[in-house]
C-alpha cells in the first residue's frame, strides 16, 4: 500500500489511488465489494460532494462510500480527467459495455496498445439501453468507475449512441455525454436505388424546397476528389436526394436540438448511415457532406454504409479488394470535405480490413464496437462456469429469431449446436452462427425473470464477472489489443 493510506487497515487498489493537497483517494477492496475511500486533511471540502460513512482516524478524516451515482459525479467533478470531452479528429475508438462491468479491460487495452488511441468507454446505443434497462446515466458511471479503477488519466470521450429523437439527446446530455452519434436511418430512402428516372423527379418534388436537387448546388457538377471525378448528372443528384434529402433535415434539426440544448457545453457530432440496405455510393458520400456543410452542420465523424456485410461480432464478409476500393474513395471525401474521421460500425472482430482501413484513412478513423465485450463475458462464463453458459446459450437460441430484427446477423439455428450438444463451451463463442445468436439475445438475457420476479441470468453473470473481474479484464485486455495494434501507428498523430 502506498503512504497515504498506511495503517488504516484498508486494501486499496494502488492503481486507483490519487492524491491532492487536501484528500487522497482510492478503492478499497473489501469482501463484499469495492468502496470509495477518500481520506482528508483537516480541510474536508472535498468530502462535501460524496456520500458514505466518516470516521476520524489520527486526526484525520475518513470516508467510505459506495460507489453510487453521487459518488461518481463527486469524482467527476473532482478530476477532470474523468469528465469525458470531446476528442476530434484524433483516432479512436468506442468500447461499448452492455454490462457495465468491461471498463478496467477496456483500459488495459488501450493502455497496452501503446494509450496513443483516444478511448471512448461510455458508449451505448439508445437501442442497447432500452434492451438492457440501463439508463444514460448508469453507463456514464459504470464507465466513471472503471476508469477510476484503473487509473487512466489520459482523457475519455462519451458516445451516445445511434440517438433516433430530441428526447434522446436531452437524456444523454443531462448525463454528460459529449459524442452524440445521430442515426437517420429511419428517413433514408432504400428505394431510391431502383427508382426510375421520372420517379425520381416526381418523389424529389415532394421535398421542401430547401431540399431540392436545385437547392444543393451540385446540378451539373463535377467534383474532383483527390483525381476522382465525381459526376453530378441529374440521375445521380435525384437519387442522392431522395435517397438522403430526408435523412439531411433530420440531422439539421437534430443538430440545432442539440447545439440549443448543449447552451455553450462543448460537445462532438457523428452521423451514422451504417444501418440502411443500400450501401452509401462516393456520390451520395459527396452530396452528403455537401448538404451539412452547406447547412451549418460540424460533425466529426460520419460512418457511411459500407459494402459488403458487416455483421454483428464476426468479421467482415465480402470482397477484400473491393472494400479497400471503396473505402479509398470514402476516406478521400472525408479528408476533402472535413477533415473528418471515417466511422466504421460494427467495427468488431473486421480483423481481416483493419490494416486496409488503416492504409485508406490514414487514421482518421472511429472504431466503434459494443457487443463484443459481452461475448468476452460469455466466453469468461464458459470457461469457469460450463454449465451456466450452456443454460444462457439455450435461452438465446429460443430467443434468437425474434431478437434478430433490426440487426446485421445471418447465423441460422439449424447450423448451430443443440445446447446438450456442446462438449466444449468456450470453443462454442467462436463458432460463427453461435457467436451471432449469442451476441443479439443480449437484451433477452439480461433481462429475463424468473416467474418469481428474480433475475434469471444477470445476477449469477455479474456476481461470478465481479468474483472473477481480472480473467474478465485479462481476457478482454487480449481481445481488444488484437482490435487496437492495427490503428497505433496513426493513433499519435
Ligand atoms: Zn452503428
Amino acid at each position: 500500500m502506498t503512504p497515504a493510506f498506511e495503517g488504516l487497515n484498508l486494501r486499496i487498489d494502488p492503481r486507483s489511488e490519487v492524491n491532492t493537497a487536501e484528500a487522497d483517494y482510492g478503492l478499497a477492496e473489501s469482501g463484499n465489494g469495492r468502496r470509495l475511500a477518500v481520506l482528508a486533511g483537516a480541510d474536508t471540502h472535498a468530502l462535501r460532494a460524496l456520500e458514505g460513512g466518516c470516521s476520524e482516524q489520527s486526526g484525520r478524516t475518513l470516508l467510505l462510500g459506495p460507489l453510487s451515482p453521487r459518488n461518481a459525479a463527486g469524482l467527476r467533478a473532482q478530476f477532470s480527467w474523468l469528465r469525458p470531452h470531446p476528442l476530434g479528429i484524433r483516432t479512436s475508438a468506442g468500447l461499448g459495455d452492455r454490462l457495465g462491468m468491461a471498463t478496467p479491460g477496456h483500459v488495459r487495452a488501450v493502455r497496452a496498445a501503446g494509450g496513443s488511441i483516444a478511448p471512448i468507454f461510455a458508449q451505448q446505443s439508445v437501442r442497447e439501453m432500452l434492451r438492457t434497462g440501463r439508463t444514460p446515466q448508469q453507463v456514464m458511471d459504470d464507465a466513471t468507475w472503471g476508469v477510476f479503477q484503473e487509473g487512466w488519466r489520459a482523457g475519455v470521450g462519451a458516445d451516445a449512441d445511434h440517438l433516433k429523437s430530441t428526447g434522446d439527446i436531452d437524456n444523454c446530455l443531462a448525463a454528460g455525454f459529449t459524442f452524440f452519434t445521430i442515426d437517420p436511418g429511419e428517413y433514408v430512402d432504400g428505394g431510391a436505388e431502383a427508382a426510375g428516372l421520372d420517379e425520381l423527379r416526381e418523389r424529389a418534388g415532394r421535398l421542401p424546397p430547401d431540399s431540392q436537387p436545385r437547392a444543393t448546388g451540385l446540378l451539373g457538377r463535377s467534383i474532383d476528389v483527390e483525381g476522382r471525378t465525381l459526376h453530378f448528372d441529374e440521375p445521380a443528384l435525384l437519387k442522392a436526394v431522395v435517397k438522403y434529402g430526408r435523412a439531411v433535415e433530420h440531422i439539421a434539426a437534430m443538430s440545432r436540438h442539440l447545439e440549443q440544448a448543449a447552451a455553450g457545453r462543448p460537445f462532438e457530432l457523428e452521423i451514422s448511415v451504417d444501418e440502411t440496405e443500400q450501401p452509401t455510393s462516393p456520390v451520395e458520400h459527396v452530396y452528403f457532406a455537401s448538404e451539412l456543410r452547406r447547412l451549418g452542420i460540424q460533425w466529426v465523424s460520419l460512418a457511411p454504409r459500407f459494402i459488403g456485410r458487416f455483421e454483428k461480432g464476426v468479421d467482415y464478409i465480402g470482397d477484400l479488394a473491393a472494400f479497400e476500393a471503396d473505402l479509398a474513395v470514402h476516406a478521400a471525401i472525408a479528408r476533402q470535405f472535413g477533415p473528418y474521421k471515417l466511422s466504421v460500425h460494427s467495427g468488431s472482430d473486421k480483423f481481416s480490413i483493419y490494416p486496409a482501413i488503416m492504409r485508406q484513412t490514414r487514421g482518421l478513423v472511429h472504431l466503434k464496437t459494443a457487443g463484443t465485450s459481452y461475448l468476452e463475458a460469455l466466453g469468461t462464463v464458459a470457461l469457469l462456469a460450463p454449465e451456466f453458459f450452456r443454460e444462457i446459450y439455450a435461452f438465446a437460441r429460443e430467443h434468437y429469431e425474434t431478437d434478430r430484427a433490426s440487426y446485421c446477423v445471418s447465423a441460422q439455428l439449424a447450423r448451430a449446436p443443440l445446447a446438450d450438444a456442446v462438449a466444449d463451451a468456450p470453443g462454442l463463442v467462436n463458432q460463427f452462427d453461435a457467436r451471432e445468436i449469442l451476441h443479439v439475445t443480449f437484451g433477452s438475457v439480461l433481462t429475463a425473470v424468473t416467474p418469481t420476479g428474480g433475475s434469471w441470468f444477470r445476477d449469477r453473470l455479474v456476481e461470478l464477472l465481479r468474483i472473477h473481474a481480472d480473467r474478465y479484464a485479462a481476457n478482454l485486455e487480449v481481445h481488444f489489443l488484437r482490435h487496437l495494434k492495427p490503428f497505433v501507428s496513426y493513433g499519435a498523430k
